[in-house]
């Protein structure tokens, strides 16, 4: 079953059980404590806080979420994209947790022929949260799954809040078990990548209080106003109906995986284990046709390549997937090639990423290019770096790395990658200290000079690009369960 197709059953499933299909928001988040969109939930905070009205007591869309948490995660695990489409269906004080459990069930075991998923019942495995006795019982008692493949677990997988006072309340998960071959038996609490995630169903009935983060927390009561919010992985739904092996074969991304393999003339195996010859490099084309994808869709939505924010996620993506295509062996600029066939594989969906293809691109191939001289400048110092502190047995010293990215303008994760793929470590302390000199003395000869308008100009730019390299990351750190 094709993405589209399993979208279109989506919607169809839930506007027949009156909720009101809403369109997908932009990736750039409406919320605005949130880079962006993480989850199908994000654009309807107002109602489930219940501080707005909403216009229709159910709803259901099909969300596209980037999780930039997940960078790292890309291509090693099955299952986890920097961009996805989380499908959703959400009450506002309406249905609760029995009419959401028993409609997943129905939508995800329905024949196919009855407009259903059609996955096996005996494949599916559940998780409650650890108190919820009621979440249990409607499992096992009215939708009838074995005692045995319903599993507890804790407030760490299983209970959903913001972190902060506001509404909070269990969760319960499904998984599907893709096999003996992929893992050992024991449910989704023993193996995550046999038994893969692929729906989380939050009962927000609780008011929770203050305390510390997402688990040291009061609870002071039940919510005057309950709701569902739930979020499904239509990558994760999609690599188990198309009978793929993890989330970059299915057909929105597949295609870019297959062009830059062509490109770099290797060849990809679906190698999973770290002990396979062929792992690294079918890590790497797994990265590329994620990032790639990713940045498509960041800049149809209107980001651009930036040293902040958003913008600052965007570069980093794009010169990911430019460095993996390096490592693979391609050193011309190949995001003239592979962006493309990631138009297509995406427009039916998104018709605006061929509409705006023309803005798009220039974006895209402007950053490449902008990188690749970055990289043809700066290799060279880096490998002398490197020869230098494998001679003394040393980490990369501060100094090296700062020189790198005072006159080569190789920001410092690139150094850092560079260097762990060479075996080696980074003073990162040490570049730090020398980062925060400089800003010093910058700061103190602005003020001695009493410099004019033009040069605090430069100053300001400076400053913000080493602020930057440090912080960027805290606040991307904002991924939510659902
Ligand atoms: P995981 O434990 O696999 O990282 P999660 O618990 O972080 O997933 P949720 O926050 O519960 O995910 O999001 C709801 C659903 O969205 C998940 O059940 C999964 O199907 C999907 N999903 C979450 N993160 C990703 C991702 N990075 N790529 C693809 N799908 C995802
Ligand atoms: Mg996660
Ligand atoms: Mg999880
Ligand atoms: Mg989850």
């Amino acid at each position: 079953m094709k993405s589209h197709e399993i979208v279109r059953r989506w919607l169809d499933f839930f506007e027949k059980k009156g909720h009101a299909v809403v369109p997908s928001a932009s990736l750039v988040s409406p919320d605005p404590s949130l880079l962006f969109t993480v989850a199908g939930m994000v654009p309807f905070i107002p109602y489930l806080t219940a501080r707005e009205t909403p216009p229709f007591p159910r709803a259901t869309s099909v969300q596209k979420c980037i999780r930039t948490a997940d960078i790292e995660e890309v291509g090693k695990t099955v299952r986890h994209g920097t961009f996805f489409q989380m499908c959703g269906n959400f009450s506002f004080g309406d249905y609760f947790k029995e009419q959401a459990i028993s409609m997943a069930w129905e939508l995800l075991t329905s024949p196919v022929e009855q407009g259903g998923y059609g996955l096996p019942p005996e494949k599916l495995w559940i998780t409650v949260y650890e108190e919820d006795e009621e979440a249990l019982a409607i499992w096992r008692d009215q939708v009838g799954v074995p005692a045995d493949r319903i599993q507890k677990s804790g407030k760490k997988d299983n209970y959903w809040s913001t972190g902060q006072p506001g509404p909070a309340g269990p969760c319960s998960e499904i998984f599907y078990d893709r096999g003996p071959e992929y893992g050992i038996e024991g449910g989704p609490i023993a193996d995550e990548t046999r038994y893969i995630e692929i729906w989380n169903l939050v009962f927000m009935q609780y008011q929770r209080g203050a305390g510390i983060g997402k688990e040291d927390f009061e609870i002071l009561g039940e919510l005057p106003q309950k709701n569902i919010d739930t979020g499904l992985g239509m990558e994760r739904l999609a690599m188990i109906l198309q009978g793929v092996e993890n989330m970059y074969e299915t057909d929105q991304v597949r295609p870019v995986l297959d062009k830059a393999a062509e490109i770099s003339g290797r060849e990809y195996t679906s190698a999973e284990s770290d002990d396979d010859p062929h792992h690294t490099d079918d890590v790497r084309l797994r990265v590329v046709a994620d990032h790639i994808r990713s940045a498509l869709m960041l800049i149809s939505d209107g980001v651009t390549p930036s040293n902040e924010g958003r913008g600052y996620v965007l570069r980093r993506l794009i010169r990911r997937a430019v460095r993996a295509m390096r490592l693979l062996g391609v050193e011309n600029a190949c995001l003239p090639e592979l962006l493309p066939v990631s138009r297509d594989a995406m427009k039916g969906t998104y018709p605006a990423v061929a509409d705006d293809f023309e803005r798009i691109s220039r974006i895209a191939y402007a950053e490449e290019k902008a990188f690749l001289r970055t990289i043809a400048s700066g290799t060279a110092r880096l490998e002398e770096a490197v020869k230098e502190s494998k001679a003394a047995s040393k980490p990369i010293s501060g100094e090296d790395a700062f020189t790198l990215h005072d006159t080569y303008g190789f920001p410092i994760d690139l150094t850092l990658e560079m260097a762990e793929e060479a075996g080696l470590q980074v003073d990162e302390a040490g570049f730090r200290t020398l980062m925060a000199e400089q800003r010093q003395r910058a700061q103190a000869d602005a003020r001695g000079k009493k410099l004019g308008h033009a040069d605090v100009t430069v100053f300001r730019e400076m400053l913000a690009e080493g602020e930057t390299v440090f912080t960027g990351y805290d606040e991307l750190n904002t991924e939510s369960t659902v």
